[in-house]
């Protein structure tokens, strides 16, 4: 391999860590020995034993599917020992039992999210509750015929959304307002609130954008939206276990979130809801015998009558084995303390913009951040671009064992984990990048391998 030309660049004046809760202004060193001093004086750099690595992996895929706490495993072990030894006993003498993993594993993420225990249930999967959330909202009969989303939101919500639109014999055409980006990509929450318009029923949105990273001003939204009668809900996938919110002192009306990413619950984890009070006695718009009134759900009513907490918009029986996991992951965030967590999430990102700075926006390099710099604008990963062999790059960076993931048309994203990964992952990263720019390893893979895919 070649030797990486890494100049020495002295310190950087840019405060990159301007958030609040981080005092300390950052001056970040280009310096391998700086990435190490950085990892030393890391408080949550012990939390790393508690994962199995991937041996030879540099993983920067934290926001995409996070790695396995050992916590995570065991607690999977755990159930599927009481599976062989209770059987169906599970459900009432399993530890926790079985019959309200869902609630317990609710409560402990309430705290994460700034919501009381009862407002938040484990269950479901994002896209499926994002169905059961606006199905419960979404009445146009009553007049409020229009949703409003954005150009760069995850597809699967825009599908779930005009297929709601479309239950209604409404056309999504007429009725599905999408928000478009600036030209460098980013959602301005003027144009959000500039679209409130007094026939829209819900704001759907997501906190951080998937592509870009960039996070919404959820408080500013949603009191927007509510001084013209608009209800707000978020899709959090790309910011709970990552970035500390407050659902309940902003009173949005409710949210989705996946487990699988920041939250390290396993590959289709069971996702959770949020649902604001107020709503509790609203009729849940997907009733399922999971969502009845815990006590009396063995009396097999048929007349549906739904727990008054987010638990009443459960369905189904919750799969065990995968709340399992969920809850043992919890686990470790807990223990990190969400504060800590966004704090060296920041700094990691910082970390990175900074290193891109100063070693790769040039030429022949020439890669850009399309993530914002500001820290309440970013969300838990960097997004790179560049103006051609984006995709061939991502390759030579998985032949160098770095996984990181590509987004067409030209993104390249990178999710360093604040529970696993460490300063020297991050440099080595640009290391990587630099390289394979002065080999020219991305033209000779691209060149061989992009067109199935574009
Ligand atoms: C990850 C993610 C999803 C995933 O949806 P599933 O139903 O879990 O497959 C949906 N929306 C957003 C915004 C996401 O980031």
């Amino acid at each position: 391999m070649m030797t990486p030309v890494f100049v020495s660049c002295g310190f950087s004046q840019i405060i990159y860590n301007d958030t609040s809760n981080m005092t300390a202004i950052d001056t970040f060193k280009s310096d391998e020995s700086f990435a190490r001093r950085l990892d030393s004086n890391d408080p949550l750099a012990s939390l790393r034993e508690r994962f199995d690595m991937i041996p030879g992996k540099i993983y920067m895929l934290g926001n995409s599917l996070g790695l396995m706490p050992k916590t995570a495993a065991q607690a999977v072990g755990g159930v599927i020992k009481e599976w062989r030894n209770l059987g169906i006993g599970g459900w009432l003498d399993g530890d926790p039992p079985w019959f309200y993993l869902a609630e317990r594993t609710g409560e402990v993420a309430a705290a994460l999210v700034g919501a009381s225990p009862d407002e938040v249930i484990c269950t479901g999967t994002t896209t499926f509750n994002i169905h059961s959330l606006v199905s419960t909202f979404y009445r146009p009969a009553l007049g409020r015929k229009k949703i409003i989303a954005s150009t760069m939101d995850f597809p699967t919500d825009i599908y779930a959304l005009k297929s709601q639109i479309s239950l209604h014999g409404l056309d999504w055409r007429e009725h599905l307002i999408l928000v478009e980006p600036d030209e460098s990509g980013i959602v301005s929450e003027d144009n959000i609130i500039d679209a409130m318009a007094n026939d829209v029923s819900i704001v759907h949105l997501p906190s951080v954008f998937y592509r870009s990273g960039q996070l919404l001003d959820i408080e500013r939204l949603t009191t927007a939206a509510h001084e013209r009668d608009i209800m707000i809900g978020f899709d959090c996938s790309h910011s709970v276990g990552v970035i500390p919110h407050r659902f309940d002192d902003w009173c949005i009306d409710f949210a989705m979130w996946c487990s699988y990413k920041y939250l390290c619950g396993g590959p289709g984890a069971p996702a959770f809801i949020f649902l604001g009070r107020k709503h509790f006695d609203c009729d849940p718009g997907l009733a399922g015998w999971f969502g009845y009134v815990k006590e009396r759900q063995f009396d097999m009513n048929l007349d549906f009558e739904h727990a008054k907490s987010a638990g009443g918009w459960q369905v189904s029986s919750p799969g065990i084995l995968g709340a399992a996991a969920v809850a043992g992951s919890l686990e470790v965030i807990n223990e990190a303390g969400i504060e800590q967590i966004r704090e060296k999430s920041l700094r990691m990102t910082s970390y990175l913009i900074y290193l891109t700075d100063e070693l790769l926006s040039q030429a022949p390099y020439d890669f850009r951040v399309v993530t914002p710099r500001e820290p309440r604008r970013r969300g838990g990963h960097v997004a790179l671009t560049r103006h051609d062999g984006a995709l061939g790059i991502k390759e030579a960076l998985d032949l160098r064992g770095v996984v990181a993931d590509f987004r067409p048309p030209n993104v390249i994203r990178f999710a360093p984990s604040p529970l696993y990964s460490t300063y020297h992952d991050v440099w080595s990263v640009v290391r990587h990048l630099r390289e394979i720019i002065d080999t020219g390893e991305h033209d000779r893979l691209s060149s061989s391998r992009r067109k199935p895919i574009s």
